[in-house]
Formats: structure tokens, sequence, C-alpha cells
């Protein structure tokens, strides 16, 4: 029974987990709870041109990039996706970090801002999977932004200048979270996770197998 389970795992095909919300929804935070509570899923590091908060590493947050390397990257085409203005600064999503992943049933967990759902839904359709965070107040995401004291003041006004016209983007995605508390958030996207890996069309390879092992028993035992 153990070998079904682990043989329909393995030939399942990963989804794409993008998650958004504006800064200060406690996005960071969620996003290493799921990634600390399940192995099979793995986080897409993004490429950027702006420097690391004191508390971000190098291969980890984020690869830090100049904005030749940048250029480099875009030219030869080793974005899935990008975007380059955002904030001032640039960002990109490596399509090394994507694809050896999904063919092996892996799934993949990106933060991405709207513009990067939006592109990885055109070109990767039905194996991507959209989950947008909102947080429970405006009052709160200026309280986390300030609370995190990795932003210049600067900074921190021009996030949230962006949060309205961010947030009303809301509805493109295909679920909606309201980040209210942490616990209750990363249970809530862990469901989903769970729900959406148990879709059929993510399963098609591995329980095509499975189905014509037991059309073989069945018949095996109706001829007995
Ligand atoms: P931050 O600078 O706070 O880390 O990220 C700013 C915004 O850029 C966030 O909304 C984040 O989700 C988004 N972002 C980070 N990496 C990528 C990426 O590779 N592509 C896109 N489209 N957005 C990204």
């Amino acid at each position: 029974m153990e070998d079904v389970i682990n043989y329909l795992r393995k030939v399942r095909r990963g989804a794409m987990f993008v998650i958004e919300g504006p800064s200060g929804t406690g996005k960071g935070t969620v996003i290493k709870e799921i990634l600390a509570r399940d192995p099979h899923i793995k986080f897409s590091v993004s490429v950027t041109t702006r420097a690391p908060r004191s508390n971000e590493q190098n291969g980890v947050d984020y690869y830090f990039i100049s904005d030749a390397e940048y250029d480099r990257l875009r030219d030869e085409d080793a974005f899935y996706e990008y975007v380059d203005s955002q904030y001032g600064n640039r960002y990109g999503t490596l399509r090394s970090e994507v694809d050896s992943f999904i063919n092996v049933g892996e799934d993949v967990l990106f933060d991405l801002d709207w513009m990067g759902a939006r592109q990885m839904k055109e070109k990767a359709g039905a194996d991507v999977v959209t989950i947008y965070l909102l947080p429970p107040s405006i009052k709160e995401v200026r309280r986390r932004l300030e609370g995190r004291g990795t932003d210049s003041r600067e900074v921190i006004e021009k996030r949230m200048d962006m949060v309205l016209e961010k947030i009303s983007h809301w509805s493109e995605f295909d679920y909606v979270v309201v980040n209210a508390e942490l616990e209750d958030t990363v249970e809530k996207i862990r469901r989903i996770i769970s729900g959406e890996r148990m879709k059929r069309v993510r399963q098609l390879t591995g329980l095509q197998t499975l189905v014509d092992e037991l059309v073989k028993e069945g018949e095996a035992l109706r001829r007995a």
C-alpha cells in the first residue's frame, strides 16, 4: 500500500503555487512556515537587483544580482517571468528554479507580485494556482512594515502608497486568504495545497497505471 502511494506521488505532475499580497501582509512569514512544514514543496528563489535586507541571505531569499547580470539573464531568455520596475527594483523568476521540480512531482512555491502571477498563468496555465493574502486592515500593514525594521522611512512610505493599488488585483487570484492570524492562515493555505494536489490532472500518469493494474487484478480474480 505504501508503495502505491509513493509511486503515485513520484509520477504526479507538480503544481506551481503563487502567493501574493501587499508588503506588510506577513507573506514572507507565511511562506517560511509552509516550507518548513512540507518537504515536497520547494521555494523558487527569484533574482533581484535590490540590496539585501539585514535578515536576508543570498541564494535563500533571493539571488542578489547587478543590473548588468539581470540584463544578461533577460537577454539569454533565462526568465520564466520578470518584472522590471517594481519599487525601482527588478525581479525575475529563473526557468532553472521551476522545470526540474514540476516534472518529478515536486511542487514549487513562488513569492510574486500580481504581474508575475498573471504571466505565470499565461505561460503555465493549469499548472499554476494563485493565492492572494489580504491584510486584516491597512493600520496593521503599517504596523508590520514599521515593526520589521528593515526598510527606510522613504521605502515604507513608497510601499504604503502601493498597498491599495496592489489590493485592487485581489479578484484575479484563484484563492483569497485574510491573514489575521498566522497559524490559521498557514493551515488554510496547506489545505488549498493538499486539495490541489488531489486534482485528477495532476495525477494522470500515475492514476492510469494504477487503474490498469486494478482492472488486470479484477479480471484475474474473476477468472479464478
Ligand atoms: P520585496 O522587495 O519586498 O522582497 O518584494 C517586492 C515585491 O516583488 C513583492 O510583491 C514580491 O512578491 C515581488 N517579487 C519578488 N520576486 C519576484 C519575481 O521573481 N517576479 C515578480 N513578478 N515579482 C516578484
